[in-house]
Parts: structure tokens; C-alpha cells; sequence
């Protein structure tokens, strides 16, 4: 094959630019994205291996070469090869969806945390050209006999042709721009500065990293001669394997970033060992920060990685953590699974749901400790995993009642903050049998909600829950949580104290109204359920409640979101019987309860209780007609 030329991607060729044009703080990191790739490269080699057993090698690793005179660092490795389709898809275009984000985050970020925007986005390899004019690619793929080498300087274009007599695997060959410490680009023929880099941001990579190094002298006088021997520069110690007490954090912290590409620094670890019939070992970490891509379950990427004694054998594991944990990332370490373990047989593997369950109570446990050592810090962990953690609620096999323990959720008598389900419980009176809650699409809606007033008005508590998935636990949670049933303050359900008095005055109402009622009911029979008089209204005159097991209009609202068509349910209308609105209707009602005017009066009273929770009107512009009649009246 000749030559070919070949033009960048639009969008490479934009991030190529940055690249080389930006300023970015750390350039060291191009040596850990590339030996990321061959490292990934040796894992496919070596799993490939297990099904064709002709492309089996079992010398894996990884060389760093430096040839001085031409500035010359090459970084080869003996893993799964490229095709020619290969180069052109995976270093011509950049087909992750996220581009356009890096593009847009690196354009908003400082210079000092783009270096590693660079490998979360997977664009490692584009790093290459922070520190080289011009980088040369020449791979061959495992089991194909043919090789191409791919050459760009990083401008709109890059050459492709093929090679005779390369080995299986990739070389990345960079012809280095000179040392320059402004620029941040250290002295990569040195082999002293590459064992640090190394050290550094690789130290646990699975493969050795060798490099030749110059012997130390032998011989004397005129018999000098220069040696050079292998080295190994990583210690390829799985860190997971090591006593916690001899890994430094920087290490953790290290492998984090090797594992997830987050450069901030996790939450917390949690390190496990499971023996007995099985023996096993874990090394998860909590992110500090939710990924873009949580709540999409198309692009969200389970985060743990299954080693068999020390054996990379698959990533994204989604059998070793439940859905509601797949923000967790890390290793779990098996010693008696078969190598060739497939996923098939890990969804339906003991051994597999005997370490699940391990995970989760160690994650579990973990959150809940951090609960009650650092609040401030485990509110912020909440804020970015709060939702996914409440999935665990949901009835499915799955549901975990622990997690209940670390629910917050915003407390209306603590003007805002957030509070626990036992700080709730140990808050209120013992007779309290209820924990009442509002969902709401926000807090400060739910904050001014009717529904809240004699609940405000009697010192009881209400917890606010925002989140899409809080309507669906919270009625799917038929235990309670510590003897108190969760009940919807905007349900029928509330049964707030009264006083003696308090009870005279409800059962005089009842006779008093009760002419009201049901003339308001037959005037809105098209919009209601029906219409009772309130006791959890002390400044507004109506408000809308759910009848028991009826479909809330949150739940609505989250079932339409799905593309369900659900009909609209009618709900109650309650009444405040010392509200002057209620008493103005209540005189109408005697003298003139089938006029028109009536019925306009009705059909206000309704539309401004769904208002004022935050509802729509389902004509709103004969509401307005409405409103702005009576005001030409008035
Ligand atoms: P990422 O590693 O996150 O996928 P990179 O930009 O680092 O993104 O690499 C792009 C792709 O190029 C890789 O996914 C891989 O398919 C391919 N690649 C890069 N380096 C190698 C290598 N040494 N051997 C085989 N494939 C490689
Ligand atoms: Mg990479």
C-alpha cells in the first residue's frame, strides 16, 4: 500500500489545536496515558487469548525506548495491535460522545486541571503531542500478518502505510520537543526522569515497564566499556494485595486516577477481604463527584474491574455491585473463579453473589460512618449521590432497608437543613406514629405549600424530598422506618393532634358546612373527588389532597416524563372553614348556589389551591379571564 493521507475529524483536529497551542501545567502526564493504552492493549491481548489460544503470549509488557541523538522515546507494547481500520477509527476521530463536553469543559477550566480532563475524557492519546513535534504509531494486530504505520505532526492531517516486519503490538514512537521547564515539558530521554514518571503514575500497572539502563562501569582503565541492562520501573505490586497500613494515600490516590481517570481525589476507600469458602478482596472508592452520565443508563459505566489472582479479566462489572451503587469504582480480586469466567456465568455464580453482598454492606457501612464522623462532608456526597443512593429503596430485588439509614431529606421545622430519618424520630413527640413528608419538584415549593400550615402551625416536623425517585420509594415503603409509617402530608391520610375544643368546633363545622359542601362538590364534580372541610389549613383557604392509594400527581408528572399516557386522577378539595374567602362562599351558597357567580367562585378556590402547590391549570387562560372579570367587578 502507498501512502495515504488522511484528514482529522473536525473535532480532533479542534482538540489537536488545544493541545499544542494551550498551556496546560503538567505535560508529564502524556507518559501515563500512553502506557494506560499499552497496559489496556496487553488485557485485550491476554483475554482474546483465552478464546484463540494462537495469539497467546506469554511475555507481555511494556518497553520504553530513548534514542538521544534523535530525541527520540518510543513506548511499545506487545498487546492486541491495530488494524489499519483501527488507526484510522481510533486516532483519527475521537468516537466517544463526550468530546464536544471536553472541548467545552477545557475551554471553561485553568490551565492546572486540563492535563487531566485529557484522560477522563479518553483522549489520552492525543496527549502525545504535548511534548512531541511529531508522533509515529506503527502497530500490528494479533493473529493478521499485515502492519501500518501511522504518522501525524499533529496538524489537520496524518499518513497512513503499511510496514514490513513489525511485531504483533503498537510502538508509539514521539520525536520529543526540546526540555523546557517554562513550558513544562521535562527531559524524556533521560531515563532517571522516566522511572520517576513512572513511579509516580504507574507503579501498579499489572505489566512490567522496562526500560535499558546504562550498567554500572566494570572493568578499568582503557577496558571501559559502556553496558546497558533491562530494568523494570514499576514494582506491578497490586496495591489491593498490600496491608493498608504500608500504601500511602498519594498511592490510593494514584490508582484511583489510573482506574477512573477523576482527577478529584475520592471520597474514601473502602478495602475489604472476604475468606472463608471464598476468598476474595476488594479495593472500592467513593468519587467525591457524580459523573455527567449517572443518570444515563445507555452511557453509564459500572465501575468496578474483576481480577482473578491477580488477573485482569473484566471491566465495567455490573455483577459485583448493585445499580444503586454503580458510581463506586474499583477492584475485586477473586481467587477461585475460572479465568475464562464470562459474564453469563458471573450473573448466575454463588461465589459471585456471596461477594456482592459483602460490597454492599461494606459500601453501606462505609457511608454510614462517614455520616456520623463528617457531616459536612457526607451532606456534600449526598447532594451529588443522594438520588441514585434512594434507588436502593426501590422494590427491587435489590432493595437494601439499610440505606434508609442514610437517607437526609430537608426539614421544614429546621428552616431548610438537612436532617436523617433518626433525627427525625428522635425528634418528635412519642406519640408522633407518622414520619410526614412532602415531595416536591423543590424545596422552596414545598416550603410554602398549604399543605404545611397547621403542621407549622402545631411544631410538626415535615421532611422535603425533591428527588424523581423520592415518590416512588416513599409509597413503596410499606415498613416505615423505626415503627413510624411514612405518610404524604398532602395525603388523606394525616391525623394531626387535636385539643378538646379543637374536636367541638370540627363537629360543629360539620353541620354548619355541610350544605357548602355539597353544593361545591356539585359544582366541581368535574375537577374533584370530592370536598371536605381542613384541619391542616390555618392561612389558606383550600387545598388539593390525594385520596388513599390513588395515583399522586408527582407520580403523574414522573409516569408522563416516562412516556406513559396515565389519566388525570381527581383528587380532594379540602376546605378552611376559618378562612374569609370560605365564609364569603358559604353566604353565597344560601342565597344563590346555581348562579353562575357561584360557580365562578368554585372554580377559582380550585385553580388557586392547585396553583399554590405548583400545579398546572388545565385551561389557564379562562382562569385569567376569571380572575380579571372579578377584578373589573370589585
Ligand atoms: P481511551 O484509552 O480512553 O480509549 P485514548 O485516546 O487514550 O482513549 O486511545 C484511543 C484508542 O486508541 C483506544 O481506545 C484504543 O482502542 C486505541 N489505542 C491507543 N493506544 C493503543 C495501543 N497501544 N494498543 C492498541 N490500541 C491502542
Ligand atoms: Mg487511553
Amino acid at each position: 500500500m502507498s501512502q495515504e493521507t488522511h484528514n482529522f475529524q473536525a473535532e480532533t483536529k479542534r482538540l489537536l489545536d488545544l493541545m499544542i497551542h494551550s498551556l496546560y501545567s503538567n505535560k508529564d502526564i502524556f507518559l501515563r496515558e500512553l502506557i494506560s493504552n499499552a497496559s489496556d492493549a496487553l488485557d485485550k491481548r491476554r483475554f482474546a487469548a483465552l478464546t484463540e489460544p494462537a495469539i497467546a503470549e506469554d511475555n507481555l509488557h511494556i518497553r520504553l525506548d530513548v534514542d538521544t541523538p534523535t530525541r527520540t522515546l518510543s513506548i511499545r507494547d506487545n498487546g492486541i495491535g491495530m488494524t489499519k481500520e483501527d488507526l484510522v477509527n481510533n486516532l483519527g476521530t475521537i468516537a466517544r460522545s463526550g468530546t464536544k463536553e471536553f472541548l467545552e469543559q477545557v475551554s471553561k477550566s485553568d490551565a492546572q486541571s486540563r492535563p487531566d480532563l485529557i484522560g477522563q475524557f479518553g483522549v489520552g492519546f492525543y496527549s502525545s503531542f504535548l511534548v512531541a513535534n511529531q508522533v509515529t504509531v506503527v502497530s500490528r494486530k494479533a493473529g493478521t500478518t499485515l502492519a501500518h504505520k501511522w504518522v501525524s505532526t499533529g496538524d489537520g492531517s496524518y499518513t497512513i502505510e503499511t510496514v514490513d516486519d513489525a511485531p504483533v503490538g503498537t510502538t508509539v514512537s514521539l520525536l520529543l520537543k526540546p526540555a523546557n521547564d517554562d513550558e513544562g515539558i521535562g527531559d524524556y530521554t533521560n531515563t532517571w526522569t522516566l522511572r520517576q514518571l513512572v513511579q509516580k503514575y504507574s507503579d501498579f500497572v499489572a505489566y512490567p515497564i522496562i526500560t535499558q539502563q546504562r550498567k554500572a562501569p566494570t572493568g578499568d582503565g582503557d577496558d571501559k566499556t559502556i553496558e546497558f541492562e533491562d530494568k523494570t520501573l514499576n514494582s506491578m505490586k497490586a496495591i489491593w494485595m498490600r496491608p493498608e497500613k504500608e500504601v500511602t494515600d498519594e498511592e490510593y490516590q494514584q490508582f484511583y486516577r489510573h482506574l477512573t481517570h477523576d482527577w478529584h481525589d475520592p471520597a474514601g476507600r473502602v478495602l475489604t477481604k472476604i475468606e472463608g469458602t471464598i476468598e476474595a478482596r476488594a479495593l472500592l472508592f467513593v468519587p467525591s463527584t457524580a459523573p455527567r452520565d449517572l443518570f444515563r443508563p445507555d452511557m453509564s459505566r459500572a465501575g468496578v474491574h474483576l481480577y482473578v489472582k491477580r488477573i485482569f479479566i473484566l471491566d465495567e462489572c455490573t455483577e459485583l455491585l448493585p445499580n444503586y451503587l454503580r458510581f463506586v469504582k474499583g477492584v475485586v480480586d477473586a481467587e477461585d473463579l475460572p479465568l475464562n469466567v464470562s459474564r453469563e456465568v458471573l450473573q448466575s455464580n454463588g461465589q459471585v453473589r456471596v461477594i456482592k453482598r459483602q460490597l454492599v454492606k461494606k459500601t453501606v457501612e462505609w457511608f454510614a460512618k462517614k455520616l456520623t464522623d463528617d457531616r459536612a462532608g457526607y451532606e456534600a456526597l449526598w447532594k451529588e449521590f443522594g438520588a441514585v443512593l434512594k434507588e436502593g429503596l426501590l422494590h427491587t430485588p435489590e432493595r437494601n432497608e439499610k440505606v434508609l439509614d442514610l437517607v437526609l431529606a430537608t426539614s421544614v421545622q429546621k428552616t431548610g437543613s438537612l436532617i436523617s430519618l433518626q433525627e427525625y424520630a428522635d425528634a418528635c413527640k412519642p406519640e408522633q406514629e407518622a414520619i410526614y413528608y412532602l415531595t416536591s419538584p423543590t424545596a422552596d415549593l414545598a416550603l410554602n405549600s398549604p399543605h404545611l400550615e397547621a403542621f407549622k402551625a402545631k411544631g410538626i416536623d415535615v421532611l422535603i424530598f425533591t428527588d424523581p425517585v423520592d415518590e416512588m420509594w416513599l409509597q413503596d415503603n410499606h415498613e416505615g422506618f423505626g415503627g413510624k409509617k411514612f405518610v404524604a402530608a398532602d395525603g388523606s391520610d394525616v391525623k394531626l393532634p387535636e385539643g378538646e375544643e379543637a374536636k367541638k368546633a370540627t363537629e360543629e363545622n360539620k353541620a354548619t358546612f355541610a350544605d357548602l359542601l355539597s353544593a361545591v362538590r356539585a359544582s366541581l364534580q368535574d375537577d374533584v373527588k370530592d370536598v371536605r372541610l381542613s384541619d391542616r389549613l390555618t392561612n389558606s383557604a383550600a387545598c388539593l389532597i390525594s385520596d388513599k392509594g390513588d395515583m399522586t400527581p408527582q407520580m403523574e408528572r414522573l409516569m408522563r416524563l416516562s412516556g406513559q399516557n396515565v389519566p388525570r386522577t381527581k383528587r380532594i378539595l379540602e376546605i378552611n372553614p376559618t378562612h374569609p374567602a370560605v365564609l364569603k362562599l358559604q353566604e353565597r351558597c344560601k342565597s344563590d348556589k346555581d348562579s353562575s357567580g357561584f360557580k365562578d367562585l368554585t372554580t377559582l378556590l380550585y385553580g388557586q389551591a392547585l396553583l399554590a402547590e405548583g400545579g398546572h391549570l388545565e385551561n389557564p387562560a379562562a382562569f385569567a379571564k376569571l380572575v380579571t372579570e372579578l377584578m373589573a367587578r370589585a
